[in-house]
């Protein structure tokens, strides 16, 4: 059977087409302003904000996109997709990327796996994610204590953190779910 030869430059292009058609979205909306980045709790864990993966994407850096850690930190909370003003739907174009991942068999780092560790104990201890205690844990089980000092300290005085974490209603129902879930042999720990 004759086989069909696609240069690079075209595989990559079908490659970003089906992962738009996937996802329903389209990367050449975006425009860079970065809110998406810039509301993401998970940003800090990255190594690509949500605003760079587009950017590969766009640059057709496929390779790169698929490695990227970032889309297994990705927590699809869905705000990058809600504040986006150009309506790009990142949080699926971050699923279909892990579903391409899978395939390709590019799949999770200790990295990774620490920072889903660190954000599944305190949902199930607080009902909701405590971000300065999330990229605590996560830059201590990481050996980076002070990566985003920098960063931390004005949020903090700024009031757009909290040192100490909220809670929710049904947080006693969220931790049934864990147990539950730890019953049929899953969980964090
Ligand atoms: S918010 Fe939307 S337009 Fe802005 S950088 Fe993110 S994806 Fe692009
Ligand atoms: S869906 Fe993922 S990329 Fe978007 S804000 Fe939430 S964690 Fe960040």
């Amino acid at each position: 059977m004759e086989r069909v030869l696609v240069s690079p430059g075209k595989a990559k292009k079908q490659f970003i087409k089906e992962i738009e058609r996937e996802s329903g979205t389209e990367v050449s909306l975006c425009y860079q302003c970065g809110k998406c980045a810039a509301g993401c709790p998970a940003a800090f864990a990255m190594d690509y904000t949500p605003r760079q993966v587009i950017r590969l994407l766009q640059l057709e850096m496929v390779d790169e996109a698929v490695k990227a850690e970032s889309i297994w930190i990705c927590a699809t909370c869905d705000t990058c997709t809600t504040r986006c003003p150009r309506g790009v739907d990142i949080a699926s174009l971050m699923d279909a990327l892990r579903r391409e991942a899978l395939k390709r068999g590019e799949v999770t780092d200790h990295k990774v796996a620490t920072f889903n560790k660190a954000f599944l104990k305190l949902v199930e201890r607080f009902g909701r994610v405590h971000e300065v205690g999330l990229m605590m844990e996560f830059n201590l089980k990481t050996g980076q204590l002070f990566k985003d000092v920098e960063l931390g300290l004005p949020m903090f005085t700024r009031g757009k953190v909290h040192l100490l974490p909220g809670t929710i209603k049904g947080r006693e129902q969220v931790k049934q779910i864990f147990k539950r879930v730890e019953q049929m042999g899953g969980g964090p720990s």
